[in-house]
């Protein structure tokens, strides 16, 4: 009895630990916000609604005051002017910005449930002592007022962008830290990624009728705005010389916007019902392309629905602004002056970010590979998709469009410059290394993956991914478990390896020698990562076949679905040498080769493949 009691308590605790007892943070914002064309400044009110569904109570919380990285002697600035490889978009800029073309946001007062709170900058973060502390379960309110200043455009917020669109509203208003069960993450503004509370929110922006918008969210009084948001038989109503957008936006991490005098909007409705509004500044180098869109578009939203799960917003903007692509919820700030090819591309990616960052929110900073490599991995084989329909024209159809991702990361990897992807995407030591690893290595963790359980698991746990963690937080080990789930394979041995260390991974074939009346096979394992192995043997009559070398620590074997394969015995990771044995006689065999289908992210390939001399 006593023993059972002991194990009642010990085991309960553990087995609460995992989706079961998962929560987030909930936010829901008000702002009204004044916007002041001439001085470049708006003033801001703004009613937070704070849920606190963690287990813990909180005595402070923190904010994030972006547009204080533009000024010169921030993080942000000081970073960019001491990296090894600066963002040329960044640059010394900052440190050149004058007072009337710096960022900032000025909090002048706070107050939670209406009493008067305590607080501090500290460069792009607001700490703030609480007045009351909020308990498990527990709400508050935060009023905020506040000034902000629009920088010049240097990193994707800012005014005055390079083609001239003069509001890129984008990390512009005092935005609450996400608290999770990492605990704060009030990192400051230096450059990359960002990690953000679910909520609801209602903006509404009194500017110049002059300037045209789009946003977030829906426009809640299109008929009173008009430029093509009203309803099909309502006329362009006369605007005052100020009019306020009314802008709503459900479960969302985040809230952008961007305004231009010279904007023109079309739009059209998805096979889906998804409305697409495309909006940007009329020119040679603009229109043509960018009318170009919407048919492309409306084919590229079918195969991302049927291949990584339903879009689950009711639009989607695509505005010319910002310094190259960059995602926000509902709406991607683009550079506009593009060939057609490029401007897809970037339509493709920053759009895939609303499921590999918008639905399924990863912590950015700390996992910036999960939606910058899952986003390049499936914008790959969507442009793809689009080159089979001869939509863009040019483009090249591929048999496997993850192979230039694969060699790329398998040659940084030799660089000596490659940084475990568990490194926090601020505090990579270079530019190129966060690149490759969040980027390339990244898409290559889905990729290799595949390779790895098959393709059938692979698709359905791609698919369940989606479905399990809509609109929550998941982690590295989310997407590992439920490909274990659907594959039956132990995966864990892959996470570890590939997201919290740089070995890389190299297989040789050591020798073939005639063998009973067959041929006898060695191989060697030379990187340190170990994985399932694939080996061609072609024959001298032009027929082959595929031998399949698991691994001992998978407990389970690939899904070949249709394909023929020659099961081998399992390979301890433990051994640096493997045999097996072919029935195809040593003089018969033509050439036999390592990971025939490219998609082991091999380093040397010299050793992969094995000819008779
Ligand atoms: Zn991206």
């Amino acid at each position: 009895m006593k023993n059972l009691i002991f194990v009642v308590l010990f085991i309960v605790p553990l087995l609460s630990i995992g989706q079961d007892c998962y929560w987030q943070q909930e936010v829901d914002y008000k702002m009204d916000i004044d916007f002041d064309v001439d001085k470049h400044q708006f003033k801001g009110k703004q009613v937070l609604k704070y849920t606190n569904n963690s287990p813990d109570t909180l005595d402070k919380v923190f904010y994030h005051l972006y547009f204080n990285a533009f000024q010169p002697g921030s993080m942000m600035d000081e970073r960019s002017r001491t990296i090894q490889d600066p963002d040329p978009r960044v640059g010394e800029r900052i440190a050149a910005l004058t007072e009337s073309e710096i960022g900032f946001q000025k909090v002048n007062s706070l107050k939670q449930d209406g009493k008067s709170l305590d607080y501090v900058v500290e460069g792009t973060i607001l700490e703030v002592k609480l007045d009351k502390a909020i308990l498990p379960g527990a709400s508050t309110v935060f009023e905020m007022d506040f000034l902000g200043q629009v920088p010049l455009q240097i990193r994707r917020s800012g005014r005055d962008n390079k083609e001239g669109v003069d509001y890129s509203m984008t990390q512009w208003y005092p935005k609450l830290a996400e608290y999770d069960f990492m605990g704060w993450s009030a990192n400051p503004y230096i450059g990359r990624e960002f990690h953000g509370v679910w909520g609801d929110f209602e903006v509404n922006i009194k500017m110049d009728s002059k300037y045209k918008m789009g946003a977030t969210g829906m426009l809640q009084n299109a008929d009173k705005i008009g430029f093509g948001f009203q309803g099909e038989n309502v006329e362009q109503p006369k605007l005052k010389k100020k009019v306020t957008w009314n802008w709503k936006a459900d479960n969302v991490i985040d809230f952008a916007w961007v305004a231009d005098r010279d904007f023109t909007h079309i739009s059209k409705k998805a096979h889906d019902g998804t409305m697409m509004n495309f909006i940007f500044q009329p020119g040679e180098e603009t229109t043509e392309k960018w009318e170009m869109l919407p048919e492309i578009m409306d084919e590229a939203l079918k195969f991302m629905n049927a291949n990584y799960g339903k879009y689950q917003f009711p639009q989607y903007t695509f505005i010319q602004g910002g310094d190259g692509g960059m995602e926000y919820p509902m709406i991607t700030l683009i550079t506009g002056e593009r060939s057609l090819g490029s401007l897809v591309g970037v339509c493709i990616h920053e759009w895939m970010h609303s499921w590999y960052q918008f639905t399924l929110a990863t912590n950015e900073s700390l996992y910036s590979w999960m939606d910058e490599g899952f986003t390049s991995f499936a914008s790959a084989e969507i442009m793809n998709h689009l080159a089979t329909k001869g939509l863009i024209p040019g483009a090249r159809v591929r048999d496997n469009v993850h192979a230039g991702s694969t060699m790329g990361y398998a040659m940084f990897s030799q660089s000596g410059m490659e940084e475990a992807l568990s490194t926090h995407s601020d505090h990579y030591n270079t530019n190129t290394a966060y690149g490759r690893g969040s980027y390339t290595k990244g898409s290559v963790f889905l990729s290799q993956l595949e390779y790895i359980i098959g393709e059938k698991p692979f698709r359905k746990g791609l698919l369940r991914y989606y479905d399990t963690w809509k609109f929550k937080h998941p982690t590295p080990n989310d997407i590992i478990r439920i490909m274990e789930k659907e594959s039956g394979i132990e995966l864990d041995w892959y996470k570890e390896y590939f997201v919290y260390t740089t070995k890389f991974i190299d297989y040789g074939i050591v020798d073939v020698i005639e063998s009973n009346g067959g041929s006898k096979i060695s191989l060697e394992r030379v990187g340190e990562m170990p994985m399932p192995v694939e080996v061609l043997i072609k024959k001298k009559d032009g027929s082959s076949e595929l031998h399949y070398i698991p691994m001992r620590i998978m407990r389970g074997d690939k899904d070949f679905g249709d394909q023929k394969f020659v099961q081998q015995k399992d390979w301890p990771w433990t051994h640096r040498s493997y045999e097996f044995m072919s029935k195809v006689k040593a003089s018969d065999i033509e050439s036999i080769r390592i990971d025939p289908s490219l998609r082991m992210a091999d380093v040397v390939m010299d050793n992969n493949e094995w000819m008779p001399k």
